[in-house]
């Protein structure tokens, strides 16, 4: 194993990243607003934590990782009064969506997916104690920050503070970014909007509070990773520092990870510029759950992401030829042994495969890794140079890489399904692919060609293409 370096925001430089505690990662990501469904820009974000999450378990950590969702905001309450429903109810066809979509992308479950709104006493309990410190003002029944009290404000995004207003406030959680301002912490409820009765008042939080209190509540004062957007460094993330510092007196984040914007097309992503895609606009297009992650996972989480159409289709052709290799080694007969020591190549691989996410999580010479030998060992089968020994040292290739990239299994067809998409594609299992491909052999073994030619010609309109080997067998491999 190669030494993991993760580039730190709060640093600002690439360094070797060390648990707290030996073995065990402390992983806090902000999760989405559940206003909505999300896109895809946001699912860059969460597939780049995912691809952090696998990878840090692939090397024997353990995780404690929180992720949550924010189910109280200014849109939400805004957007439930007007549907004249509880928030709670409005989010919840919200949260149910999200779930779903992260299954499609095989994204893996948090150690705890937390919501936001079963977490108000833990916020107002954080409120008290900067209340306690002197860290806050009231204001109309609001409670603000008082960043003033914080000197090292700033220390994350390195926002200029020079000009700062004493005392200017701001309401809204997600503000123009040009300047720094005191930011509420719990806002004064509007007549007909939905609020909380507790101990410093009615009201509701600020969005900044909750990632504070949640994290340090399920994660400890001190968290080894926090990982988001870049567009959370500032405010929100710096918001997170001035509140959970100044409460406990100790750092709250070892190591702050921002992923990089998604474009469409070389542009922001804006419903005015109609590019603005969720998951289920590409699905209704017919790609697959599995072109989407891969296309998401495959430009290093540092570097803008431009999407493109052209870009997902050759994402859905890398998959299928990655899935293919992989029925290719399962199916294939080979003898035994190891004739030109191509296993050696295999470990080699898996070397470059970790050296490259040890490297600041870099997908893409992970996935060169990949293809390369992917390449090469097509080249030793088809000569007949690649024996068992290879074979088993290939799959454990194959084994580490889907551990942490999640594309192999044959299970897009399923997926949208469950997403309500009709598999359109009449998609066919490989049970079913096994099944007619046996019974072929049985046809042809009686000399029933018509039959064995009627099997060929019905995989291949639902894509699957037959080669005959010359030993008798038959691979299948996907259009
Ligand atoms: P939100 O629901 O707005 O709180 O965003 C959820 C996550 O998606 C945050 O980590 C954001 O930083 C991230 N995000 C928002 N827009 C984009 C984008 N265009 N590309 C990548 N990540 C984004
Ligand atoms: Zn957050």
């Amino acid at each position: 194993m190669h030494e993991l370096r993760l580039h730190n925001t709060l640093s600002g430089k690439t360094e070797p990243f060390v648990p707290l505690v030996p073995g065990e990662v402390r992983m806090y990501t902000c999760g989405p607003t559940v206003y909505d469904y999300a896109h895809i820009g946001n699912f860059r974000t969460f597939v780049f934590q995912d691809i952090l999450r696998r990878y840090l378990r692939q090397r024997g950590l353990k995780l404690k990782h929180a992720m949550n969702l924010t189910d109280v905001d200014d849109r939400i309450i805004a957007n439930a009064a007007a549907a004249k429903v509880g928030i709670r109810e409005y989010t919840e066809k919200f949260v149910q969506a999200f779930f779903a979509d992260c299954r499609a992308l095989a994204i893996q479950a948090p150690e705890h997916w937390i919501r936001a709104t079963d977490h108000i006493p833990a916020m107002v309990e954080l409120i008290e104690r900067l209340q306690r410190k002197d860290f806050t003002y009231a204001s109309e029944g609001s409670i603000y920050y008082r960043i003033a009290k914080f000197p090292a404000y700033g220390k994350l995004s390195k926002i200029d503070l020079s000009g700062i207003q004493a005392g200017a406030r701001v309401d809204n959680d997600r503000y123009e970014k040009e300047n720094a301002r005191d930011f509420a912490l719990w806002k004064a409820p509007k007549p007909g909007e939905h609020f909380w009765e507790t101990e410093i008042g009615p009201g509701r939080p600020g969005w900044h509070i909750e990632c504070s209190a949640m994290a340090m509540q399920y994660l400890g004062e001190t968290l080894d990773i926090h990982t988001g957007g870049v567009d959370l460094a500032f405010p929100h993330h710096e918001n997170e520092i001035a509140q959970s510092e100044g409460a406990t007196g100790k750092p709250f984040v070892r190591c702050w990870i921002h992923a990089e914007h998604l474009l469409v097309e070389g542009e922001k992503m804006s419903k005015s510029l109609g590019n603005f895609y969720t998951m289920r606009d590409l699905y209704g297009k017919g790609f697959k759950p599995s072109a989407l992650r891969y296309a998401l996972g495959s430009v290093p989480y540092r570097r803008q992401l431009n999407f493109t159409f052209d870009g997902l289709e050759q994402a859905t052709n890398s998959v299928a030829r990655l899935r293919n290799f992989a029925d290719r080694l399962e199916q294939g007969r080979f003898p035994a042994g190891s004739p030109s020591g191509f296993h050696r190549r295999a470990e080699q691989a898996l070397s470059e495969f970790d050296a490259g996410l040890a490297d600041d999580l870099n997908t893409a010479v992970a996935l060169g890794a990949a293809f390369d030998l992917l390449r090469e060992a097509n080249t030793a089968m088809d000569s007949g140079q690649f024996g068992q020994e290879d074979a088993g040292a290939v799959r454990r290739f194959l084994t580490a890489f889907d551990e942490v990239f999640a594309v192999l299994p044959d299970d897009d067809a399923a997926k949208l399904a469950d997403l309500g998409f009709a598999a359109a594609d009449g998609a066919v299992s490989p049970t079913e692919i096994e099944a007619l491909v046996a019974e072929r052999q049985v046809a042809r073994q009686r000399r029933d060609f018509a039959r064995s030619d009627e099997i060929r010609k019905e995989l291949a309109d639902r894509g699957i293409i037959l080669e005959d080997n010359k030993d008798g067998s038959v691979r299948w491999k996907r259009k």
